[in-house]
């Protein structure tokens, strides 16, 4: 027996402690055992309608549905043996009975739980001669979900989801028996901020994303589990890449951020990173120059104007790449130190007013936040300026206070030294997210081959300032020197901060 409102049970010959009130899914996960089932999420509610988790349990006559049975002192249960493989070998067999054989054409093949589980526990042969029942395909959901109600097999997580996360309660289930199909109640068309959550949460191919579907096989993709970076909460996301080119990218689990959610704006927010016409060599007085020689040029044009220069980062850069800019101010001699921080709205769900990944490591470093008005820029003679993402920028007049410009942007542009800026999928770093928690970038592919970051190339200028500096070999040693320079970050590693993040230390972050 437990004591302390935990309950001790054994599962296939092991015992297990876990809470009160735990279910016998969750229960056995404890034990690294996976329990099948489409219908059940953690985060929503239980509805037991899949029957694909079927267990054995000691005493109890029939199969138990393991997501609605709680874990209780002294349980014994079962999750394999030929009772249960039989009891789940006929709920495969009637979930595929009118589920059309689709697969050599369906977007979620190879992320298919269907299909996984019709390989693990199914029977491997049909016995259902009759004509299928036909459903409606290829049905538009709006803008960018588009359900298939052939493939549907009415396990509810996008109608659990849109009610009891989202929040718009916009799908119902419609008609009975074989004809029960699912409808959007309004217009026809989903409106949720969030809709594309239920793309992910479909354990089959019913619901599709209109972005991506038909792009690429899953089995033809690499991914980096990275975050978003389209405002603070940076949500932890896998970014799933192809031949150079963001294809989609979907929410990873954290329970300290995000959940298993993100919104739609972020997912979509990624046209930038597959951007042809983008930069991808430096430019000098509009030249096209190797990275030494703008570093260069940079650097003596930062010299000669000393403190009557001004430098404009962007909360869209990494805490390394700030830390190596706030040296060049140092070593420069440069005193106004600004970011724009684009704000707007947020909501109660996920995103955040504070349109950027980093508006707080930048201010860590010593950057001061402005508007779009940028007072700190008056007369200067040489503006070092980092633009921030696309649509994000310092009106023409402010630039125009400055007699030279050194600027990193995406694209072509008028600046006595230009650099290529690049994307949140083409570096390594760490960026100080809402809740003062430490976050990592995570490089999935480089667009161009000559292409350096802002970090690498912010630290030739600061080479060719001061000769003795030394860029860092390695991500983890550029953060290392993030760490030692600011009291927040002490005790954190590049590695503890790992793929899920770390809170910030006990110092208060400014706001
Ligand atoms: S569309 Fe997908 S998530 Fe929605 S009920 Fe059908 S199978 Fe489940
Ligand atoms: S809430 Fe913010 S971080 Fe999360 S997906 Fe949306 S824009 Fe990206």
């Amino acid at each position: 027996m437990s004591g302390n409102g935990n309950v001790t049970l054994t599962i296939d010959g092991t015992e297990v402690t876990v809470p009160k009130g735990t279910n016998l899914i969750e229960a056995a996960r404890r034990l690294g055992t996976h329990v099948p089932h489409y219908c059940y999420h953690p985060a929503l509610s239980v509805v037991g309608n899949c029957r694909i988790c079927l267990v054995e349990v000691e005493g109890m006559p029939k199969l138990q549905i393991a997501c609605n049975t709680e874990a209780r002192d002294g349980m014994v249960m079962r999750t394999r043996n030929e009772r249960v493989e039989k009891g789940r070998e006929g709920v495969m067999e009637f979930l595929l009975i009118n589920h059309p054989l689709d697969c050599t054409i369906c977007d979620q093949a190879g992320e298919c739980k269907l299909q996984d589980y019709a390989f693990h526990h199914g029977a491997g042969v049909s016995r259902f001669e009759d004509e299928k029942v036909h459903k409606p395909k290829n049905v538009s959901w709006g803008d960018r979900v588009v359900f298939d109600s052939e493939r549907c097999i009415l396990c509810t997580l996008c109608v659990r989801f849109l009610d009891e996360v989202a929040g718009t309660d916009e799908v119902s289930i419609d008609a009975r028996g074989d004809q029960v199909t699912l409808i959007v109640k309004a217009d026809g068309k989903l409106t949720s901020p969030y809709q594309m959550n239920i793309i992910d949460l479909c354990p089959v191919g019913a619901l599709t994303s209109r972005d991506f579907r038909f792009k690429s096989r899953l089995w033809f993709m690499q991914f980096a589990d990275t975050i978003c970076t389209s405002c603070a909460r940076g949500c932890n996301t896998t970014v799933g890449v192809r031949d150079e080119r963001v294809l989609r990218m979907v929410p990873r689990h954290n329970a300290d951020v995000n959940g298993d959610w993100m919104c739609d704006h972020g997912r979509l927010h990624f046209a930038i990173a597959n951007d042809d016409e983008r930069l991808s060599v430096p430019r000098v007085d509009g030249r096209g120059v190797p990275y030494a020689v703008a570093a260069q040029r940079a650097a003596d044009l930062l010299r000669e104007a000393g403190d009557s220069a001004a430098a404009v980062a962007s909360p869209f850069m990494t805490n390394e790449e700030l830390h190596v800019l706030k040296l060049i101010c140092d070593a420069a001699g440069i005193e106004k130190r600004l970011f724009l921080n684009p704000v707007g709205p947020g909501d109660e769900l996920l995103v955040h007013s504070e349109k950027s990944p980093n508006a707080r490591g930048a201010a860590l470093l010593g950057f001061e936040a402005v508007d779009q008005d940028c007072e700190g820029v008056q007369e200067i003679d040489v503006l070092l300026y980092v633009t921030p993402r696309e649509g994000i920028a310092l009106p023409e007049t402010v630039e125009a206070r400055a007699k030279r410009r050194i600027v990193f942007a995406f694209h072509e542009r008028e600046a006595d030294v230009l650099f290529p800026l690049t994307t949140w999928i083409e570096k390594d770093g760490t960026v100080v997210s809402a809740g003062d928690r430490v976050q990592r970038l995570v490089k999935g592919f480089s667009r161009f081959g000559s292409l350096l970051t802002e970090r690498a190339a912010l630290e030739m200028v600061l080479q060719a300032l001061e000769a003795g500096f030394e860029p860092a070999a390695t991500p983890a040693q550029a953060f290392e020197r993030v760490a030692a320079a600011l009291a927040p970050f002490e005790g954190l590693t590049f590695t503890g901060v790992g793929a899920h993040g770390a809170p910030l230390g006990r110092q208060e972050v400014p706001a």
